[in-house]
């Protein structure tokens, strides 16, 4: 039996507190950031409780590493699951600066996380000279036998301008 503290956290409303839903988007942008430093793609993503504690972040070492499905989601979800020593991360949620691609948001569906929040759309991402597989998120669970909450668009305007500051052509 739970305790009532113990059911608030179980249950607190985080795809309703959008306080909370920015505050993971900054600790993932400062993840961006580290990652622009070292020369990679302007992307991040962490897994997060619903209580509001990080479990790790990561950005994108597709340059670092020369491997194509190093995203920062993939990086995120892999460490998540080598901390946790899980491969089911439900009750997690993951957070990227980008709309997770179809390669991330198989991987997310497989490790079963509780919900999306994502910044920059898809379109953002293609207008950054990212190409991506265009297949919204939504769409892609659309299809998928799961069903993560997911919330769109949060600290947009911050993301996108980071994408556009490292733009692929600039590079
Ligand atoms: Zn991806």
């Amino acid at each position: 039996m739970l305790t009532d503290n113990a059911e608030d956290q179980q249950t607190h409303d985080w795809f309703g507190d959008l306080q909370r839903l920015d505050d993971w988007m900054d600790q993932v942008i400062d993840t961006l950031q580290q990652g622009i430093a070292a020369g990679q793609s302007p992307f991040a993503a962490g897994i997060f409780h619903p209580d509001g504690r990080c479990v790790v972040t990561a950005h994108n070492t597709v340059r670092r590493r020369n491997q194509i499905s190093r995203h920062g989601e993939v990086n995120a979800l892999d460490e998540a699951c080598r901390l946790t020593g899980r491969l089911d991360l439900s009750g997690l949620i993951l957070v990227s600066t980008g709309e997770p691609c179809p390669m991330c948001a198989a991987t997310a569906a497989m490790a079963k996380v509780d919900g999306i929040v994502y910044g920059a759309s898809c379109s953002d991402i293609l207008d950054a000279g990212y190409k991506m597989l265009e297949l919204p998120c939504e769409e892609f669970f659309r299809h998928a036998n799961r069903s993560p909450k997911i919330r769109g668009l949060v600290r947009r305007e911050r993301c996108r301008e980071l994408l556009m500051q490292n733009r692929k052509d600039a590079s």
